[in-house]
């Protein structure tokens, strides 16, 4: 079995979908499980729409709902409407749907609130509705397409907005759905992004979540391969909507992937990795606009033995927390006071770098901001910096050559650095930037270190004699 995910691009009209389906259709040996997200754009419509509900603004709820409706509709139409049932079945499946939320919204908008476990609720009809109609236009096609409801599969805690599996559930759950299927030859086709607690309530991943439900199902049934089909020929060197001669990555390891992805590489859900390594299950990201590049294989061994850099991530949206006390000197139990207050908080830090006297974090929320300050200002004195940017250097072994080092500060000559931290996993050089010097920050780094080639890197990389290293 394998599992095939497309992102929204990849099933953004039509058109898209009839390549998508064509993709599945040529791996029908290898038995197929489709997982699929929402058209292009419609969860941050779904999500606007409970903004607007909130705001008790019903005119723009109204509009957004029915622009949605009408989308969903239009593309219908063009796959599925020679086959009357299947048409009608799907309208009446989308109109039931659609009547659903405009009550809940509704229900937001008289309470001018919206809880996580209605707005879950709401954003959850995306991939409901790509879903069914994936499976009626594979069925258009006489693909044996089933539809599968994800919140039968996909058992989470009940942490709405950001659920976690609960594998043991979900894993019972996909041998009496899943499983079934399969043996009849069937290809089961699922939404992506969502799930189900264990008292009935709809639950979602977090945002990109699809990824991570393909590695959920594809953990739960022990999948052969995990294939995320998304917009680009694969994991690359860089973001290439930022860096547009980003190089692909043919392999990489599951610690690297995730350090990327974590660091803000979105071709890659952050949690994705994790069912996938507990099963050692290879995940491919490719691409369904261009079907015969090899794309990018994450597995436990990756790319190289001896690493070096492979990639950088960039993650904007982050706030800079210092703390300076003269207490800190020689004393201990000091940091112990200070992260008691993060941790009763519930606030977690990315980065953290010291000096005797004072401690400096990264968060990538304002969650509990104002009051965490409020706590940790009798402790020591709190100076607070947002609009920054981590840019991220990723590597198994990432400083061995020391060129590498150099280099990077080298490309940074001019912008300020406002942190710097290198993890002893070796894994992440991690520069904090201020986010109007982070573009500049990243595309000099991304020359010095992947287009200007070290002779290691070139090694790495199967290339000849180095260029003007
Ligand atoms: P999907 O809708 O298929 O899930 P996403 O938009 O979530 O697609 O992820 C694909 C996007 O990730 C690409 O269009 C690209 O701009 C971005 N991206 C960020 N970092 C990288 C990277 N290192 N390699 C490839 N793509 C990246
Ligand atoms: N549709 C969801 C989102 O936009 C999940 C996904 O596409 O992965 O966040
Ligand atoms: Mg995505």
């Amino acid at each position: 079995m394998i599992v095939i995910k497309f992102g929204g691009t990849s099933v953004g009209d039509a058109n898209r979908v009839a390549n998508a389906i064509d993709i599945v259709a040529e791996r029908r040996e290898r038995k197929p499980i489709v997982v699929v997200s929402a058209l292009a754009g419609v969860t941050n419509e779904l999500v606007a729409a409970t903004e607007a509900a909130r705001a008790c603004d019903i005119d723009r709820v109204n509009a957004i709902i029915s622009a949605i409706r009408q989308r969903h509709e239009d593309v219908a139409m063009q796959l599925v409407q020679q086959k009357f049932d299947f048409f009608d079945a799907f309208l009446k499946q989308l109109h039931k749907q659609i009547d659903q939320i405009h009550t809940i919204l509704k229900g937001i908008a008289m309470l001018g609130e919206v809880t996580p476990r209605a707005k879950d609720k709401v954003v959850a009809i995306g991939e409901k509705l790509s879903s069914v109609l994936f499976a009626y236009s594979m069925m258009m096609r006489a693909i044996p397409g089933e539809h599968v409801d994800s919140e039968d599969v996909v058992i989470t805690d009940s942490r709405f907005g950001e659920a976690s599996p609960l594998m043991d559930e979900t894993r019972d759950a996909a041998s009496k759905t899943i499983l079934p299927l399969i043996e009849r030859n069937l290809i089961p086709v699922m939404g992506g992004f969502i799930g189900r607690t264990l008292d009935g309530a709809t639950t979602t991943l977090g945002r990109g979540g699809s990824d991570y439900s393909a590695a959920i199902v594809g953990a739960a049934v022990r999948a052969e391969e995990i294939q995320i089909w998304t917009d680009v020929d694969g994991m690359m060197t860089c973001d290439p909507r930022l860096i547009p001669s980003a190089r692909m990555i043919e392999r990489i390891s599951y610690v690297e992937a995730a350090e990327l992805a974590w660091f803000g590489a979105k071709v890659l859900h952050p949690k994705t990795i994790a069912p996938a390594v507990e099963q050692n299950i290879p995940v491919r990201v490719l691409n369904t606009h261009n079907v015969a590049s090899p794309g990018t294989v994450v597995t436990s061994e990756g790319g190289k033995d001896d690493g070096g850099p492979r990639a950088i991530a960039l993650k904007k949206g982050i706030t800079i927390v210092q703390m300076t006390s003269n207490k800190m000197l020689g004393a201990h139990g000091f940091l112990a006071r200070l992260f008691a207050i993060f941790e009763q908080l519930e606030v977690s830090v990315d980065l953290i770098t010291t000096s005797e006297v004072s401690v400096s974090v990264t968060l990538d929320e304002k969650h509990n901001l104002q009051e965490l300050v409020r706590r940790l200002q009798p402790v020591a004195d709190v100076d607070v910096r947002d609009n920054q940017c981590i840019v991220a250097v990723v590597g198994r072994n990432l400083m061995r050559d020391s060129g590498v080092g150099a280099r990077i500060f080298d490309a940074l000559q001019g912008v300020p650095i406002s942190m710097f931290s290198l993890g002893t996993s070796g894994l992440n050089l991690s520069i904090v930037v201020d986010e109007k010097d982070a573009d500049r920050a990243v595309r000099s780094i991304h020359e010095a270190l992947f287009e200007r080639v070290i002779p290691s890197v070139a090694r790495d990389l199967g290339e000849g004699a180095p260029r003007g290293a």
